[in-house]
């Protein structure tokens, strides 16, 4: 059974931590006791992380560390929640939307990209070679082709026999509070921060989508802000869940000003949550998980149900950690 909280007693613990000053980065370098880390979403998240750990223990930088860990889950069939092998639209079109962000500021995203296997790499050349943020559809897809992407046919055969089978006897959208296959642990949106060796902070975020979502549909992990916000002077933040409630609220945004404002990574995420349940009136049918990481190298991570996991990696740790959760379970 899943019990509700007290909003009074978060409301107060709200009002109390506001004003306090944030650290400056100088300082946080020497207070940092996990520098390098890399924390991301989910369990697939552990596969990740080891292949940014490669880049982040030899020294080198989170933006290339989270491209290359986000890489992993985007080119694994078994996970059927990003990238290749992910689950189709209500149309049976894998359409992929990615987001990146270093610690300068500088953003770059793709929305209802098609037949490309890397869209986080595609958002990352759109951040490097464009003048824009955001690329959406045939328009990403062109600027793909012209930066050299192979075009692929994302839709694997177990992902077109579900989908046949969706489309025959189901025919609704609903979101899933947390995707659970027992057999292939499958599990939604991949998002990814890292903190590198010289205090530079980046993250990135790639998915595809809501299952069976309507033709056309764009969430929050390519809307920089919602799914998506790093600030190299304060931290970064992603989100994995329902991206409408995350888009409502600009969750990633909101985690990170919370963080500026002194709370810690996991009261910043959970803060961000309590936004949710006072704003979103159907939000209890929905999960929405946030993860973050400041410029000490601390991180937190806070969810609306029960059994969001996270994947944490450091010279320190290697662990898979379960988030605390809104509503609980007795
Ligand atoms: N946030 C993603 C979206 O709304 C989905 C997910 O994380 O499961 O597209």
């Amino acid at each position: 059974m899943i019990t509700r909280r007290s909003f009074l007693t978060k409301s107060g613990l709200a009002v109390a931590a506001v004003g306090i000053a944030p650290k400056s980065f100088s300082d946080s370098l020497f207070q940092n006791k996990q520098i390098p880390v890399v924390i991301s979403t989910w369990r697939h998240g552990l596969a990740a992380n080891e292949a940014a750990w490669k880049i982040l223990s030899d020294g080198g930088y989170s933006l290339d560390a989270v491209e290359m860990g986000v890489k992993v889950p985007e080119a694994d069939p078994k996970v059927m929640t990003v990238g290749y092998g992910g689950i189709p639209d209500a149309d049976g079109n894998v359409t992929l939307d990615a987001s990146v962000m270093d610690e300068k500021g500088n953003a770059g995203s793709v929305g209802f990209l098609q037949n490309i296997k890397h869209p986080v790499s595609v958002a990352r050349k759109v951040m490097e070679n464009s003048p824009h943020v955001m690329l959406t559809g045939k328009g990403a897809n062109k600027f793909a082709k012209e930066n050299g992407f192979k075009q692929e046919n994302l839709l694997t055969p177990e992902m077109k026999k579900l989908w046949k089978k969706w489309k025959k006897e189901d025919q609704e959208f609903s979101s899933k509070i947390n995707i659970e296959d027992q057999i292939l642990e499958n599990h939604d949106t991949i998002g990814m921060l890292a903190l590198d060796k010289n205090g530079r902070l980046s993250g990135a975020c790639s998915t595809s989508g809501m299952a069976y979502k309507m033709h056309g549909r764009i969430g929050d992990s390519p809307i920089i802000g919602a799914g998506l916000f790093v600030d190299g002077d304060v931290g970064g933040a992603t989100a994995t869940g329902s991206g409408e409630l995350v888009m409502k609220t600009l969750g990633s945004f909101l985690v990170v000003e919370l963080m500026r404002q002194g709370k810690s990574p996991k009261e910043a995420c959970e803060e961000a949550v309590l936004r949710i349940s006072k704003k979103i009136p159907d939000y209890e049918h929905h999960q929405v998980g946030f993860i973050a990481l400041n410029t000490d190298g601390e991180y937190g991570a806070y969810c609306i149900q029960p059994d969001f996991t996270f994947a944490v990696k450091s010279s320190k740790v290697t662990k898979l950690e379960n988030a605390e959760s809104w509503f609980k379970r007795l």
